[in-house]
């Protein structure tokens, strides 16, 4: 695979420098969580995030976190709900760390302070989600699970002085020694009194938490700081990248209209798990006899079953039907769904909600091991950046949140036995030009339209011909470093490894949908295609046995 690389070297030389033992890049439940560990490792952290603290997909999480606390549960059934979700590509000992040592972690994030919902008997409160078989998904004020952690977190992080915290600060490039090992990176920092604009954080090791990639869409759940930019970071410094076709649509985010573009409101599909149904322009549950958990099936089941629907019918959207819930529930158990709704003129107690699928989640990202390494020695990645193996070709429902608890205590102990050595920085390298910021929307409506749902050859390839001339265009596009630039131009990197994978993955399985290639097939497809950029304009795409993920290091 050969194409340009734009973004290394685009910013101009750092105009400050700063030192720790460990920098943490992002603050949703990730980021924060290994900044709580490293610190009780004995390690000074720095931890950068690009807008406010609370910002990022953690504080939108609506349903809750899934672990196997309750005592009809086991993390066994745990384990095997998500290695279904997964279709065949998740790695085994990876979902088995997150399935046993799930409970622990969200015992601990209580201990953190986080307030989560109880039942009558003052226990944590369970219910269930699509393709879960037992009620594992602890929330907290109802449907404002991500608010609460999120709350908690900052709460212990800012409470602790021997964290220093920088908001604002747009994280640009990986700062890397002669041996290829992670030293620190570049960041733009926006009015911050004497760290303003451009300078260097220095650390052994460093760990991205980056959250998602849903800007890379035209329609997301996301909020507008998933650009993706750690993803395009780390390849760009040349970490390997997997599973990164799978992108997980939401089946129901509020419909607002055709028009509508960026962060779209999430109706969570705990609304399925407490009886609504979907229903078609003629009142009937199109999902009833498609598959046994009806519209509680996995996701990608309910969003293609959307889709071909919607195609069916010249819709542009399905209806939820809640109606049947008592004020109390709504109260109760979703007061800012309805609050959402209503917003929009719905009154979700008497009314039919619309809904479509929208961009929610990507299961892929850096590859990395049991413990949160990637292929760069000192870089680490947790959340929704990283790829463990844990989700495979889809993410079952609540197990993102347990997803970065749990590789973030890993990571963790790494870093209690001991930080890598401190080496000198070499140079960047690589061409200095970034994306005209105007190219941003064009690429995002390419990759909803054409390496969206459903997938052909043909549309995969109108995306990456728009992207080979976006690339072009970096040569004479901007050189300042100002955000918008530097996200137009990770978006185009995620979208291109993206585009391309899925036009490789020449199959159906999970999230990723071809309607060219529409059965599962396991004796070609049952590998992961693990991307890695060699130099500026080549990249090697390898397929890899889904098991371990990244030998330990
Ligand atoms: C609407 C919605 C509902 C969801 N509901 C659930 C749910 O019920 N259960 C569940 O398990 N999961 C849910 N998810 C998914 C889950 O919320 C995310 O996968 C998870 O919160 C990701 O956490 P994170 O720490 O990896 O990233 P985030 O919480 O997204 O945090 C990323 C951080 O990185 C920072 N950042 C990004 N780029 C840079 C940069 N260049 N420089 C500096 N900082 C940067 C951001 O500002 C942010 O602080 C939901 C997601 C959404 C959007």
């Amino acid at each position: 695979m050969t194409f340009e690389i734009p973004g290394r070297l685009a910013s101009p030389e750092p105009g400050w420098t700063i030192s720790a033992d460990v920098i943490v890049v992002g603050s949703g439940i990730a980021g924060l969580a290994t900044a709580m560990h490293a610190r009780r490792a004995g390690h000074s952290v720095l931890l950068v995030t690009k807008a406010r603290v609370d910002e990022g997909s953690t504080r939108w999480a609506q349903g809750g976190i899934a672990a196997a606390l309750a005592d009809d549960d086991s993390p066994a059934d745990h384990l095997a709900d998500t290695l279904v979700a997964g279709a065949g590509l998740c790695d085994p000992g990876a979902v088995q760390v997150l399935a046993y040592e799930g409970p622990a972690a969200v015992r601990r994030l209580v201990r953190w302070g986080a307030d989560f919902d109880l039942d009558d008997s003052g226990e944590l409160a369970l219910t269930r989600e699509g393709g879960h078989h037992r009620d594992r998904i602890a929330h907290a004020g109802g449907d404002a699970t991500g608010i609460e952690i999120s709350r908690a977190l900052v709460q212990a992080v800012t409470d602790d002085p021997k964290i220093e915290l920088i908001e604002h600060a747009l994280v640009l490039d990986l700062l890397l020694d002669a041996k290829g090992a992670a030293q620190g990176l570049t960041l733009h920092v926006m009015g911050a009194g004497q760290r303003d604009g451009v300078g260097a954080a220095l650390a052994p090791a460093v760990v991205l938490a980056t959250g998602g990639i849903g800007q890379v869409f035209a329609s997301s759940t996301n909020p507008s700081v998933a650009t993706g930019d750690g993803l395009a970071l780390g390849i760009r410094a040349g970490a390997q990248v997997a599973d990164i076709e799978f992108v997980q649509f939401h089946p129901t985010v509020l419909w607002l209209g055709d028009e509508s573009t960026g962060q779209q409101p999430l109706v969570s599909e705990a609304l399925r798990g407490e009886g609504a149904v979907l229903l078609d322009d003629d009142d009937a549950r199109f999902l009833v006899g498609q598959h046994e958990m009806a519209e509680l099936a996995p996701r990608d089941v309910v969003a293609k079953a959307i889709m071909y629907r919607m195609r069916e019918t010249d819709r542009e959207h399905v209806w939820l039907d809640a109606r049947s819930f008592s004020s109390a529930t709504w109260e109760r158990r979703f007061p800012n769904i309805r609050a959402a709704c209503l917003g929009h003129g719905i009154d979700p107690m008497t009314q039919l909600i619309p809904v479509v699928p929208a961009q929610h989640y990507v299961s892929g990202g850096l590859l990395t091991d049991l413990n949160g390494r990637t292929s760069i020695a000192g870089l680490f990645a947790v959340g929704e950046c990283a790829c463990t193996g844990v989700h495979g070709a889809n993410r079952l429902a609540s197990n993102s949140l347990l997803e970065g608890l749990v590789f973030a205590d890993r990571i963790g102990s790494v870093l209690a036995a001991g930080l890598p050595k401190r080496r000198p920085i070499e140079a960047l390298r690589g061409p200095s030009a970034l994306l005209d910021p105007a190219l941003r929307s064009v690429i995002q409506q390419s990759m909803t339209d054409n390496v969206g749902v459903l997938r052909t050859d043909t549309s995969i390839r109108a995306t990456l011909d728009l992207l080979d001339a976006t690339s072009q265009s970096a040569q004479v596009g901007v050189t300042q470093p100002h955000t918008a630039a530097w996200e137009t131009t990770n978006i185009a990197l995620v979208a291109r490894v993206l585009a391309d994978a899925a036009l490789i993955r020449e199959e159906t399985r999970g999230s990723h949908w071809r309607d060219d290639f529409l059965e599962v097939d396991d004796q070609n497809w049952r590998v992961r295609i693990v991307s890695e950029r060699l130099d500026d304009s080549q990249f090697a795409v390898s397929l890899r046995p889904v098991s371990p993920s990244l030998e330990n290091q």
